[in-house]
């Protein structure tokens, strides 16, 4: 019998996204391969996705990322109101087999309350756990509700009862590890590259500071709050800083630029991000933070670029120390192991990639835990009470 899943990629974000969007680009990963495993896919998301699909459910025209922007009461309902739909569309019919959700916190949340009869869901949690402390601490999913993490060390630092929901992690995927060597050789560029959200945890103004000291050239690809370039984001002026990210780039990793050997080139996206990547002497990851699942790692993997970063979060998960990458416990040696990487042999971290970090690798992974939420939601009421 076909599986049916209702996928939902929430309302934020066409799928796939036209540039930046981690959970988005995650479901364009996994829907096609699902397909192809014999799953029908039911994708709740806005109209504006272009991802192929059985059949699209949605509340909106388009994403609604810019009025992440806004206070929270004026946001609040984009969520809801896109779960309604979905809760609507539940109890309007009877073929669906489990709910995949990916929208954070209000997904979980409206999923759980459903009563007994609604379908088996698994939530994939790609956020910092710390975040939601009340929500996570106290959740009860019955036996029908159930999450996964986007890396084991993501779920030990869970709270206890996320952990009790938990049927374990999948690490993520990306396409370009499918067959990794297919793709013509760019010239190499020299320089180091930090590629991601221009964030405080995601530390780059440590990687300026080491590039300036121990002298390598570095490009930080990504954006500063919601301005995507340069130049928008010197038009936006002063009331810009009211962004925690702006400020942070305007008052630690601005002042060590020099628009030459150590510069913000913005959001880049498709190709160009692939061949920006792909001429990387490294990948730099000097994190402060427990990063949960890190796109960006296996797809500098995938591009036979070694990955130097701070061992914390998934990190050690994904790289393999002296081989795929070099981590390190303290961020002051991040800068040597910037010029190490260059004995690292790329066709070892595309081989790794072409091993563990495929589509197919991941919808497979999905598609086992897919059956372990089904047979655990249909445990008997006296198991239920155990
Ligand atoms: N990204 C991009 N262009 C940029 C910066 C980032 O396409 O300029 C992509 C990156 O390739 C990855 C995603 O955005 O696919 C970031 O996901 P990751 O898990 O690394 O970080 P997150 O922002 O979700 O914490």
């Amino acid at each position: 019998m076909t599986l049916t899943v209702l996928i939902n990629a929430g309302p934020w974000l066409p799928v796939p996204p036209a540039g930046y969007g981690g959970i988005e680009n995650v479901v364009a990963t996994l829907v096609p391969e699902l397909r192809r495993l014999g799953v029908r896919v039911v994708l709740a998301s806005v109209d504006s996705s272009t991802l192929p699909c059985d059949e699209r459910i949605s509340v909106f025209a388009d994403g609604q990322f810019a009025a992440l922007q806004r206070p929270y009461n004026q946001v609040s309902g984009i969520a809801q109101a896109h779960l309604a739909g979905v809760v609507r569309e539940l109890r309007g019919r009877d073929d669906i087999d489990l709910v995949h959700d990916h929208v954070e916190a209000v997904g979980l949340a409206t999923l759980a309350a459903l009563g007994p009869d609604a379908p088996p869901v698994l939530h994939t949690l790609h956020w910092d756990l710390a975040k939601h402390p009340e929500l996570y601490g106290g959740l009860d999913g019955g036996r029908r509700v159930r999450v996964n993490g986007v890396s084991a060390a993501q779920l030990a630092r869970a709270p206890q009862a996320l952990r009790d929901h938990s049927v374990g992690h999948v690490h993520l995927a990306t396409p370009l590890a499918v067959d990794p060597h297919r793709r013509p050789p760019v010239a190499q560029g020299g320089y180091a590259l930090v590629l991601g959200r221009i964030n405080p945890g995601k530390g780059q103004d440590v990687a300026v500071r080491l590039a300036r000291r121990v002298g390598f050239p570095l490009v930080l690809a990504g954006p500063v709050g919601p301005y995507h370039r340069p130049a928008d984001l010197a038009a936006a002026g002063a009331p810009a800083r009211q962004n925690p990210d702006v400020r942070f780039f305007h008052d630690e990793v601005a002042p060590h630029l020099d628009g030459d050997r150590v510069r913000w080139i913005g959001t880049v996206a498709g190709r160009d991000r692939d061949d920006l990547l792909a001429a990387a002497r490294a990948t730099l990851f000097p994190l402060r933070w427990e990063e949960p699942g890190g796109t960006a790692v296996v797809e500098s993997l995938a591009l036979g670029t070694p990955v130097v970063a701070t061992a914390r979060g998934c990190l050690p998960e994904l790289v393999e120390h002296g081989r795929t990458g070099l981590l390190t416990d303290d961020e002051q040696e991040l800068g040597d192991l910037v010029l190490a990487a260059d004995l690292l042999e790329p066709d070892e971290c595309r081989r790794e990639a072409a091993a563990r970090f495929t589509p197919a690798v991941m919808a497979r992974r999905y598609l086992a835990l897919y059956d372990r939420v089904r047979r655990l939601g249909s445990a008997a009421p006296a198991l239920r009470a155990a």
